[in-house]
């Protein structure tokens, strides 16, 4: 056999993934196995993914205009629902263009592989989602990582106008931000390109849930390319991409994930429209789920995992061992709560962790019963 299928290893080192089958998930709850379970492990910050108004607007698009995009963008796939969620979406966030993509996963390959050529540098932190750092690889530019939001390590390695720097806003598995200040300025300073992925900053951050550039003051200009998804706090699947209008151009031409793939059904198109028009005046959702931050980091304060300094709907518990991750993380099933125990290669090693979500669909009774089954299964593993 050509392929070596082995996972016995993985397994012995804690580290083989299954695929769970989920029967029903919401942002405050799952079903699976016939059992109902608080759900801490989604990215619908909002609970947009259960709103009325979304649900309302995807039946009515699959009514009017069937469920299939038919075709790619640049064939027959690009219709009035897409176009309207590009300018709505360039509106809100000040954005001179907008495309859309079926995929976060899709946008940051096609951004990266489209723009960079041999002659290029590309400037990762090292702690971005895996989607860019593969997309990195696979191009032809030149990549460095730096250390995670180490300004100074980012300025050492810049060469003057010779690529694109990328962060993220919100790290999606350790919850902080990107400093996004620094980063402008580094940019400008070196006239490079700067780029940010901000799927965990739309919707949750910033002023009427612009993201975490609004969040910290920068001006849409300063950053060259936005990147955000539909899938985390909007509540659906998909992403965008935004800058220029020649860097929108240039993307319909040479993106290949664009050019080459089917554009998204008109009922995901017309329930991410719904998201983005709600979204704006969620700041009552946005307050709760402050509120609801705070209650589960005062809880969890006492408890004997390193809680990182994440302001965000992410709240990561470190515990470093693997198999002691994946041991909690059942221990908590057991009761109830559904956790992601996420390990390497998705996180550094020995930094294994409870990938710990809120959601202002959550109640503070949930994080009250989180707390304490924490807690429990704390006291249990120092055994
Ligand atoms: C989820 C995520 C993506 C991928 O987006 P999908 O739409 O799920 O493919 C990209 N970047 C970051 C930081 C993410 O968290």
């Amino acid at each position: 056999m050509p392929f070596n299928l082995s996972l016995n290893e993985r397994e012995a080192a804690g580290l083989k993934r299954s695929l769970p089958v989920i029967e029903r998930v919401g942002g405050r709850q799952l079903w699976a196995n016939g059992l109902a379970y608080l759900n801490f492990a989604g990215n619908d910050y909002l609970g947009l993914s259960q709103a009325p108004e979304l649900r309302a607007a995807a039946d009515a698009a699959a009514r009017e205009f069937g469920v299939g995009a038919v075709a790619s963008p640049l064939v027959v796939g690009h219709q009035a629902v897409h176009r309207t969620l590009e300018s709505e979406l360039a509106d809100w966030l000040g954005l001179e263009a907008v495309m859309l993509f079926s995929s976060g996963f899709s946008a940051n390959q096609a951004v990266i592989k489209s723009l960079l050529g041999k002659e290029h540098w590309l400037w990762q932190d090292r702690l971005n989602h895996a989607s860019l750092q593969e997309a990195g690889a696979l191009s032809p530019a030149r990549m460095q990582r730096f250390a995670h939001n180490d300004m100074a390590a980012l300025a050492a390695k810049l060469k003057p106008e010779a690529g694109l720097i990328v962060s993220e806003g919100v790290f999606s598995m350790d919850g902080d931000q990107g400093d996004w200040q620094g980063l402008a300025q580094l940019a400008e300073q070196s006239r490079n390109w700067l780029m940010i992925d901000d799927a965990h900053g739309l919707g949750v951050l910033g002023k009427a849930g612009r993201g975490t550039l609004s969040e910290q003051g920068i001006a849409a200009e300063q950053v060259q390319i936005t990147m955000g998804t539909f899938g985390k706090a909007l509540g659906v699947s998909g992403a965008f991409v935004g800058g220029s209008r020649a860097l929108v151009d240039y993307l319909h031409n040479h993106a290949r994930s664009y050019v080459y793939s089917t554009h998204l059904p008109p009922p995901q198109s017309a329930a991410i429209l719904a998201a983005v028009r709600l979204v704006q005046q969620a700041d009552d959702q946005r307050d709760r789920l402050r509120q609801l931050i705070r209650q589960f980091r005062e809880g969890v304060a006492a408890l004997p995992f390193a809680l990182l300094p994440s302001a965000t709907a992410i709240q990561p518990l470190i515990v470093g061992d693997e198999n002691s991750t994946l041991a909690l993380a059942a221990r908590l099933r057991e009761r109830g709560f559904w956790v992601g125990a996420i390990r390497p290669p998705t996180v550094p090693k020995g930094s294994a962790r409870l990938r710990i979500t809120l959601s202002a669909a959550h109640r503070s009774e949930d994080i009250t019963a989180l707390v304490g089954a924490l807690t429990q299964a704390a006291r249990q593993e120092q055994r």
